[in-house]
């Protein structure tokens, strides 16, 4: 049995080094267990996240063991009554040529539905992050723009088409000029960007003349710091990746959006305007609350309006104690 295991753990870039291929007896399946043969091993961003020691959403790989990962196999022994040999499963074999599995989390595949290889892409995990995403989060409308990050790769260039069958037009950002004619002959994209050679915010003026809709992140880092001046009212953003920080040595300027990614948290623009519709319902709970000491308030009055700049610079500056009011005249 040949492994893949992690050696150490990368600091930035990941090197050879940080791995090591070692050969091992290949195991026997014990009761109610199989032993496949890896045929397929999907390379997944995450991995960097799992070879790293820091807490991500799921458990690091420990030094010294297979790093982990999707694989496509072949049952080539069982014990188990839900597996025959010769069955195609999609497994977690990770980086090893053989494993033993009790079968659980395996699913089976018919290798005459589709190419056995698209489990681990389009028909797969990125697939899915791809549709669902973009359809429940993104929302594309018809005729709305969405931008798509990492647009060639697994997950972008479907989101990217699925966005193109649902009616949007769509701008796609890659790293090269090979990556971008792909993506706009063969896949349909609306327009391309390299960002390695095209300045990022006139590029996607030009590709969006109407403003963003939906941005695709795949990335995060300058990117998302772009679109992010180029959104329209009422924009959605999934974020699904931040594939420009994972081999970050120190932490990136700005916010670190892993935690909202980890916990699906929502970050939604918020402008009281929006929100008139429910001035009655306010006005009565409110009212209530203070009726009966469930809330509390606190005035910092300041007297006369000559005193309002000074009052208002303190403000900015966090003088004030609670809300800050001028009494201009007497009531
Ligand atoms: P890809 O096939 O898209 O491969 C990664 C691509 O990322 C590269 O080809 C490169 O494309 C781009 N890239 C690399 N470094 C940078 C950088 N510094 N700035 C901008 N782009 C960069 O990978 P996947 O489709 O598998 O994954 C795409 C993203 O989706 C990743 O961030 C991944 O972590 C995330 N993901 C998230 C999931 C979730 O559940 N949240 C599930 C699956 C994936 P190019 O040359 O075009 O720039």
């Amino acid at each position: 049995n040949k492994q893949v295991i992690l050696k150490s753990r990368p600091v930035g870039e990941p090197k050879e080094s940080d791995f090591a291929l070692v050969e091992t007896p290949t195991p026997e399946p014990g009761e109610g267990e199989i032993l496949s043969r890896t045929i397929y091993l999907s390379l997944d961003p995450y991995m960097r996240g799992r070879i790293s020691a820091g807490k991500s959403y799921a458990a690091s790989v420990e030094l010294d063991s297979v790093i982990v990962g999707g694989t496509v196999s072949q049952v080539i022994k069982s014990n188990h009554p839900q597996f025959q040999v010769g069955d195609f499963v999609l497994s977690n074999n990770g980086w090893q040529t053989y494993a033993v599995s009790k079968g659980e989390t395996l699913r089976k595949l018919d290798p005459t539905q589709a190419p056995l290889s698209y489990s681990l892409g389009v028909l797969g995990m990125p697939g899915l992050t791809a549709y669902a995403a973009l359809l429940d989060i993104g929302q594309p409308k018809e005729g709305e723009t969405v931008v798509v990050s990492a647009a060639s790769g697994a997950v972008g260039a479907v989101a990217g088409q699925i966005a193109k069958i649902k009616g949007a037009r769509v701008v796609g950002i890659v790293g090269s000029d090979d990556k971008r004619d792909y993506i706009v002959k063969e896949l349909g994209f609306d327009v391309g960007i390299n960002r390695k050679t095209q300045e990022l915010d006139s590029a996607l003026k030009e590709a969006a003349p109407n403003g963003i809709d939906v941005y695709y992140d795949n990335t995060a880092g300058v990117i998302l710091e772009t679109v992010l001046q180029q959104i329209n009212l009422g924009a959605r953003i999934p974020l699904v990746g931040l594939i420009s920080e994972y081999n970050a040595t120190s932490t990136p300027s700005g916010p670190n959006l892993m935690p909202l990614l980890i916990k699906r948290a929502l970050i939604k623009g918020f402008l009281v305007s929006d929100y008139q519709h429910r001035f009655n319902d306010f006005l009565r709970d409110v009212s209530g609350w203070l009726q009966s000491g469930q809330l509390k308030y606190k005035e910092d009055v300041v007297v006369g309006l000559e005193n309002a700049p000074s009052a208002f610079i303190g403000l900015l500056r966090g003088d004030n104690f609670g809300k800050l009011i001028v009494k201009v005249n007497d009531d």
